[in-house]
């Protein structure tokens, strides 16, 4: 039997957008439900815990500047580091490995010492009991003919008067029914949209010890052959869990795959580096609630951040939040707490007369 309740919003998605508009919804005074797809929260936020520490499987870093992310990691009292940077760099060509002095790869930035989605997990904590529903995928939005938005997933139809749509454009066409009330130019631009690392494998290596910082080498590598295209050291805080890890395009991922990343990681940093304790592979193009069936052939990053994305839709009450959709920063953690800020922003200020678009 279906269920049926009423909301100030529902935010679609519980990534680290959607929790960010819940959180800033509850803040406001707005009644506010959460609804997540996976029965997990973090989206692209996902880290594998194993003594001593985490290895981040989805976003590892923040940056310089990105002043939104550093404030609420403080203000949530989750504790950050430094990357580490020292040593030289490799470069794997066809012609073999060149050794550069210094790291030419990695940029100053800040790790989570516990993990990436430990932002999503003590955010999601502070949110009133119930007001993330996992397991709950989103099928279709629509408009009422009494005003509000209908929010249908299979086992339950929620009213509210806005929606924040805190999942990548993209993949909330393919898997929400917008029936015919999107106007074709969001419905164009939505489809096109790229989602961010979403053709991507995230490879993570994980040793008993740092051993290429022994050698005066920083773990960064450029490959121009073999699978990994950019590695890095992801070892958490005083090199423990010692880690490297590297990206790779998930077409790439098949049969012979793991044996290729061995031989490419024993080719740069010798034949310790053969021998991971575990070697984990995240294939984010065939996470169902991360990418599209199109992923792989979006690829126009120049619309990320769209002026369409900041106009409310339906009425003025649809609101778009994942990173994509940030006008700066977007693909990154502080573009998703950018957008989240805006959505709610307009939730909280726009009305059916000041929309301009279905
Ligand atoms: C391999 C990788 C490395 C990255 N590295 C970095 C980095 O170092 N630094 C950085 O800043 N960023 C990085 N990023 C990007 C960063 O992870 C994202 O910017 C951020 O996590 C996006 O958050 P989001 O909430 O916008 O989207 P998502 O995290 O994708 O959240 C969307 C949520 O919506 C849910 N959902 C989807 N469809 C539905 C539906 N129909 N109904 C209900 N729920 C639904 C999903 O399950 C998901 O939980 C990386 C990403 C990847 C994949």
């Amino acid at each position: 039997m279906l269920q049926q309740d009423d909301h100030d919003v529902v935010v679609i998605g519980a990534g680290i957008a959607g929790l960010a508009a819940a959180a800033a919804l509850v803040a406001a005074g707005r009644d506010n439900v959460c609804l997540e797809a996976r029965e997990r929260i973090g989206g692209r936020l996902l880290s594998k815990a194993g003594p001593p520490g985490a290895l981040d499987l989805g976003a590892t870093w923040f940056w310089d500047g990105e002043g939104r992310v550093a404030d609420l990691a403080a203000r949530l009292g989750v504790d950050t580091f430094e990357q580490h940077l020292a040593g030289d760099t490799l470069v794997q060509d066809a012609t073999g490995v060149r050794r550069l002095p210094g790291n030419l790869i990695d940029a100053p930035a800040r790790r989570f010492a516990l993990g990436a989605d430990t932002l999503a997990r003590t955010l999601a904590a502070q949110l009133p009991a119930d007001t993330v529903r996992l397991d709950s995928p989103v099928t279709a939005v629509h408009r009422r003919a009494t005003g509000g938005l209908e929010v249908r997933t299979s086992g339950s139809v929620l009213y509210a008067q806005h929606v924040v749509v805190a999942v990548p454009p993209a993949l909330a066409l393919a898997r929400i029914d917008f029936g015919s009330e999107l106007s074709p130019e969001l419905v164009r631009l939505a489809r096109t949209t790229p989602v961010w690392m979403g053709a991507v494998a995230k490879v993570v290596a994980h040793y008993p010890s740092a051993f290429w910082r022994d050698e005066g080498l920083a773990g960064a590598a450029a490959g121009r052959i073999g699978p990994l295209q950019e590695l890095h050291d992801m070892s958490g805080p005083d090199g423990r869990p010692a880690a490297l890890f590297g990206f790779a395009a998930a077409l790439a991922v098949g049969p012979g795959f793991e044996q290729a990343v061995i031989t490419q990681l024993a080719q740069l940093f010798g034949p310790a580096a053969a021998e991971p304790e575990t070697l984990q592979v995240q294939d984010w193009s065939s996470e169902r609630w991360t990418a599209p069936p199109a992923v792989h052939h979006l690829a126009d990053h120049s619309l990320f951040g769209h002026p369409l994305y900041r106009r409310p839709a339906l009425g003025g009450r649809l609101h778009w939040a994942s990173t994509e959709t940030a006008d700066r920063y977007a693909g990154h953690i502080e573009g998703a707490l950018a957008a989240a800020e805006r959505a709610v922003t307009a939730s909280l200020t726009t009305g059916e007369a000041n929309s301009c678009s279905r």
